[in-house]
């Protein structure tokens, strides 16, 4: 087999959300060249698929696209979306400075040089396949662009649900389907690498107390930002079961964060927020609605968090100082929440149209057996200078940043990435094989 030609960049950066398309733009604005490398089909992590964020309430999608696009423009930023990362060896003989990763990139079933992204071939595909870009809540077509605002603008071509029926391949004006495209092996080469893999939610389905996600109407954070979203999957809340207006909604806290059993045992630090800003935006969009709130500590630790805290109670979201022990399922497509008072006042039960589970935060991607970097016993990419470099890996020459490296917002990410980007450079600067 014939090997790929190496790509040359300064910098590699795995992982496209936000923490990688600062840290890329940082870089890149200062004339390094950056190859980013992404999983999923679109840059923009989990951010783009937010709906508004706290404590501004910013549209998310306003505010990240022109990241996005910035990354994607840039003279000195190349993207590699839907492209797995198979290896990244570092050469720590050279200064730490040789890295050199193997990547493969997925095949779209779509030229990315001749489509122009019309969607022609989406608006004529009679498959309907399940979308996940709307948390599973609605359908897209088994050829389309992942979302409205994705980048690049190329369609997949879901293979396993496609029936061949060659409708696509007919109606594209450039050619541009090829059903026998086959994966693409890539080499990259860099002098430094910054990792921004960010994170997930622990699977509902694993939670044998909430239902294993076969309750109705009980979904997580992030499907609920997809229901509030404007570009979301039925354009306003309603119950995913029955598409009734939800009259009351109750969100569940700390759900498998700071709980061993589940391997979760630190604060997840996004849910108390986001539960309130989602609370906020629900009682806008259904100003009837009781909103509930089951909690054992809030922790509102940024600036004007608390402010945000307590304009939420004062816009009449209920508190409630509860561990929620169970979920079942109740009448009429309600889900019945049981819960202990923290007060010691004893258990109760709720009956709410829709629930919300603030599921734990766990790493976007595991290094091993890929790259050798060290992680905490939380599981996260470990600093080997918490304090004073938290940027700083057990690797010289890679760096992390954003949620890869434990659960923070959106600020504490933008600031780690800047961060990272002049560890980076700074690097680079005084390792022989730097510019
Ligand atoms: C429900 C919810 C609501 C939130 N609301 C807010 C809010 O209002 N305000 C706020 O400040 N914060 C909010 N947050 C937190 C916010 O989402 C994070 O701060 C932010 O997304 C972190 O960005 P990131 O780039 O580090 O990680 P991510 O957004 O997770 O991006 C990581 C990227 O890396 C990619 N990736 C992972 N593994 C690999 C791999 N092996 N190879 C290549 N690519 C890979 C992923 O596909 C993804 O694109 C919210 C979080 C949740 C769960």
């Amino acid at each position: 087999m014939v090997s790929p030609d190496i790509k040359k960049f300064d910098t590699l950066v795995v992982g496209g959300g936000i923490a990688g398309l600062q840290a890329a733009l940082d870089l890149g604005d200062q004339g390094y060249t950056v190859a980013v490398v992404e999983k999923d089909a679109s840059i923009g992590g989990k951010m783009i698929r937010l709906s508004k964020v706290f404590p501004t309430l910013d549209c998310a999608s306003c505010i990240t696209t022109p990241k996005m696009s910035a990354a994607a423009h840039h003279e000195n930023i190349t993207l590699f979306t839907y492209c797995d990362l198979v290896s990244l060896d570092t050469d720590e003989s050279a200064n730490g400075s040789g890295i050199n990763c193997r990547i493969i990139q997925r095949p779209r079933y779509v030229d990315p040089v001749k489509c122009i992204g019309c969607r022609q071939c989406e608006y004529i595909c009679p498959v309907h396949v399940p979308d996940m870009e709307q948390g599973g809540l609605s359908a897209k077509r088994a050829i389309s662009i992942p979302f409205s605002n994705a980048i690049p603008q190329l369609p997949i071509l879901d293979i396993e649900h496609c029936m061949l029926c060659g409708q696509c391949e007919k109606v594209c004006p450039t050619n541009a389907i090829d059903y026998f495209q086959q994966p693409e092996d890539m080499m990259l080469s860099a002098n430094t690498a910054i990792v921004t893999t960010g994170f997930e939610l622990l699977p509902v389905k694993t939670f044998v107390q909430y239902g294993n996600g076969s309750i109705p109407n009980v979904v997580d954070a992030l499907q609920m930002e997809r229901l509030l979203a404007p570009h979301g999957p039925y354009n306003r809340v309603i119950r995913p079961s029955d598409g009734m207006e939800p009259d009351s909604i109750a969100y569940v806290q700390c759900a498998g964060s700071r709980d061993k059993s589940h391997g979760v045992p630190y604060c997840s630090r996004v849910c108390c927020m986001y539960a309130i800003k989602q609370a906020m935006l629900l009682s806008g969009s259904l100003p009837l609605a009781d909103i509930t709130i089951y909690y054992m500590d809030i922790r509102a630790f940024g600036k004007g968090y608390e402010q945000f805290y307590q304009n939420a109670k004062a816009m009449g979201i209920e508190f409630v100082k509860a561990k929620v022990a169970r979920i079942d399922q109740g009448d009429n497509g309600s889900a019945t929440v049981r819960y202990e008072r923290q007060d010691g006042s004893g258990t109760a039960s709720q009956d709410h149209d829709l629930v919300v589970l603030s599921m734990g935060v766990v790493p976007g991607w595991n290094p091993e057996p890929i790259c050798a970097v060290s992680k905490s016993t939380d599981h996260f990419i470990t600093s080997i200078k918490p304090k004073i470099s938290p940027v700083l890996t057990s690797i010289n020459g890679v760096f992390v940043a954003g949620a890869a490296a434990g659960p923070k917002d959106i600020v504490d990410t933008i600031t780690e990435s800047g961060s990272a980007a002049m560890e980076a450079a700074k690097f680079m600067s005084n390792s022989p094989r730097g510019n």
